[in-house]
This record gives C-alpha cells, structure tokens and sequence, in this order.
C-alpha cells in the first residue's frame, strides 16, 4: 500500500473549512456520473462534509469495500493523534490512501499545485486526469458517493440514554428528517480504529436483512465522531429485563410465542448463512406487542462455518454450544444451542442458566451429560425441543426451520383448543 508521505491537516483547517464556490445543490442521484456533472456539483457553497463522494470517518475497511474499480475514488477523514487528516482513497492496482497535505498558507495539495479547497483540489485531479502521485499512477475516473445507508449525524437528535452496549451508550432518537423515532447506538470515540471497525460489522451485516423478527438498520453515522449505527427502536427493550420485569404477567402462550418469533428470525438468518454467535435474551428485544426480534450482531458471521482461533475470553460460556467451546467451532448448529438456553430463559422468566455453577462448572457438567431440568410449567413439548437443541452432536440437532414449525404447530393446536 503506497501513500504519499505529506503532512497532516488539522480538523480546522479539514472538515469544517468552507467552500467558496455557489451554485445548485446534487440531485439525490447515486455513484456514476457523467464528468460534466462533477462540474456542475463544483459550483456549491457547501462545505466538504456535505460533498457526496465525502464519507466521513468511515473505516478504511469499509472504504476498500466501496472502491472496486480501477479510478473509483472517495475522500475521507482519519483522526490520528487527536489529529483530524484528509484522506483521498483510490482504487488502483489495488487501493491506494493519500493524505491531503496543507501549505503554510492554508492551501491544499498533494505533489501538483496548491488549491484554496479540497474540493478544488479534487476537481483539479479529476478533471486533469493526472496521477495523484508520480508513483502511484492513480488517477480519478469516478467519484463513489455515499450509500443511502451512511446518514447525516446532524440528522440524529439524541433523546435518552436506554441502554449500555459493548462499544458505548445506546440512546433513543429522533430522526430529523422524517421525524422518525429510532434507537443509536454509540461508539465512544476514545475507542481503537479496530474496535470501531468491529462496532461497523454490526451495521455492516444488519444492512442486508429485512425480517419482522431481526432488529431493522436504518443507517450508519460516520460522517464525524461519535459514529452511531441508528435502527428501529424497538420500545419494549431487551427481552430479559421484559421477562423479570413483567415474569407474573406472562402467559405460556405468549412464551411459546416469543419462542416462535426468535425461531422464525433465526430461520431467516440461516438462511443467508449468518451465524449470530451470541443468541440470549439479553440480545433479543421486544416491542409493545412482545414480538420478539434478534439483536446484537456484534459476533455474527456471516458463513457456513466459523473457526475461532484467538483467545476465546468473551464467549458468553452458558449460551455456547461444546463444539464451540472446545474447537472454536461455529455453525448453524450452535446457534441453536443457543436456541435451547433462550427458551429456557424465556421459560424461567429470566433466571440465570446453571445458577449456582460457575462457567468451568457447567462446562464440566455438560460435557459430563448433565442439562438443566425444565422450568415450572414450561409444556413438555417445549422441554422436548429444548433438549433436542442440546444434544452434544450438532448433527443431531433440529434446524431452524423443524424449530419453527414445530413450535408453531403447537400454537396453532393450542390455539384451537380453546
Ligand atoms: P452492544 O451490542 O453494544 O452490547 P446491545 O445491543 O446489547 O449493545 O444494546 C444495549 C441495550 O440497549 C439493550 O440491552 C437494550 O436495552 C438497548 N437497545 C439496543 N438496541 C435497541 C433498539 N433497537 N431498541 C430499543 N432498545 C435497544
């Protein structure tokens, strides 16, 4: 990977500088654009961060991930040393990342000559057609714009604190635009690139599902810190504080409906071949008709099969199936031993799995043939599944699809019976 080596601008001098030219606004259009149309979008007042092919702090994975032929180009922001840098990423003879230097006099350029904006200074690559550099070669063919997905953080007013995620705060919030309620979840901006990309993968993942029983994205804020993934708020919380907090007010038709909802999302997932790794009630939500939707894709994969090969300090022991735990093997499979704990939280009103049992205990008792006996009044044919769900061979263990039909079957005979 070659980058220039050229000096830093500070976040004064980057985000915030404005631009001097006046003219129409963009269309709403997306990616490919005729080059007279750069032009046109040349003549706006607007500053650098409202430019569509400007995205924000968005990784530098994520960037690579949008540059996929030789030419296509986006400029971002990295902060580095508290230090705010402009970055033109292009992809050529793979990707290449060129900090925007700034003169003395406050002018912007890379090896060619100084320019009052950076956006001139970009139109000056692209229209000139020459490399960004002597070495690199690169040259500009094709602006990418910002996805609908990356919205503006001016377009989130945050409300209330509801929640505490891994990565920082979780809020209700407005959206302003469409006025729409949501749910943000925050990354504190003290946090390491690598932990921020790994906060992205849950956006990254959710953006691709659309299911009653999955928890909906609505975007991702990278434009400036703190990044924030927004997605639909789901009123009622997670479903573990729902089931201790309302455990006398629960029916066990409604639990085996909450049992139905979580199949059916997992249904969907492993579908698109996404292991969620971390199915609990803690990470379920549910809303005011206590339609239960997954949540917390911060583990997920999306393959057939995952293998864990680095330490395994933050597995969640008593939601995880032995394979897992003993290999780092993940599949489907192991989501629904996940599955068996869920029901069985949901059974038992939000009580603790093997309470009494540290983790290295359970684990001990469950390769040992030990499971947990059903909760009060949970219906045998509910245990019966839980069990099946916990069988030590994966392979013996029902799919998604058998769990979903054999849990709604049960409902609808319990349904009509009354
Ligand atoms: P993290 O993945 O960072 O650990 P979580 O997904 O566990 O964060 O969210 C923390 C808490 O925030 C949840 O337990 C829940 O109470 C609240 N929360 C998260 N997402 C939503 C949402 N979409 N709607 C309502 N509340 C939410």
């Amino acid at each position: 990977m070659s980058s220039s080596a050229l000096s830093s601008c500070s976040s004064s001098q980057g985000l915030t500088s404005p631009t001097q030219i006046v003219g129409p606004p963009a269309p709403p259009g997306r990616k490919k654009r005729p080059r007279s149309f750069i032009l046109m979008s040349l003549s706006t007042n607007r500053p650098l961060y409202e430019e569509e092919w400007f995205h924000g702090v968005l990784p530098r994975e994520e960037v690579v991930r949008l540059l996929n032929n030789d030419g296509d180009f986006l400029v971002r922001e990295t902060i580095r040393n508290e230090e705010s840098q402009i970055v033109l990423s292009v992809c050529w003879n793979g990707h290449k990342h060129f900090i925007v230097q700034t003169t003395v006099d406050g002018h912007f350029r890379f090896e060619g000559p100084p320019f009052p904006s950076i956006q001139e200074l970009i139109m000056h690559q692209y229209q000139s057609e020459l490399p960004v550099t002597v070495k690199s070669g690169a040259i500009l063919r094709r602006a990418i714009y910002r996805e609908r997905w990356e919205l503006s953080n001016d377009d989130v007013v945050l409300l209330e604190k509801i929640g505490r995620g891994n990565f920082g705060d979780v809020y209700k919030a407005k959206l302003k635009s469409t006025k729409q309620d949501v749910a943000v979840k925050t990354c504190r901006m003290t946090l390491p690139d690598e932990q921020k990309r790994k906060f992205l993968q849950e956006g990254r993942i959710l953006k691709q599902y659309d299911h009653p029983n999955i928890v909906k994205l609505i975007g991702i804020c990278v434009q400036k810190q703190p990044i924030m993934i927004v997605m639909e708020l789901v009123p009622g919380g997670s479903l573990l504080n729902n089931l201790r907090k309302n455990s006398n007010a629960l029916s066990s038709r409604q639990q085996m409906g909450m049992c139905r909802d979580a199949a059916a999302g997992m249904r969907y997932l492993e579908s698109k071949n996404c292991i969620h790794r971390d199915l609990a009630a803690r990470n379920c939500l549910v809303d005011f008709e206590n339609t239960v939707k997954i949540s917390d894709f911060g583990m997920s994969r999306e393959e057939e099969e995952y293998i864990v090969s680095d330490g395994m300090k933050q597995i969640p022991v008593k939601w995880t199936a032995p394979e897992a735990l003993n290999f780092g093997k993940y599949t489907t499979l192991c989501d629904v031993w996940s599955y068996g704990i869920l029901m069985w939280e949901i059974f038992s009103k939000g009580d603790t799995p093997y309470s009494g049992m540290s983790n290295s205990r359970a684990r001990e008792r469950i390769d040992a043939g030990y499971r947990m006996p059903a909760p009060e009044n949970t219906p045998p044919e509910m245990y019966r599944l839980m069990l099946q769900c916990w069988s030590a061979e994966a392979d013996a263990r029902p799919h998604f699809d058998e769990i979903f039909n054999v849990v709604d079957a049960l409902i609808i005979r319990l349904d009509n019976s009354h």
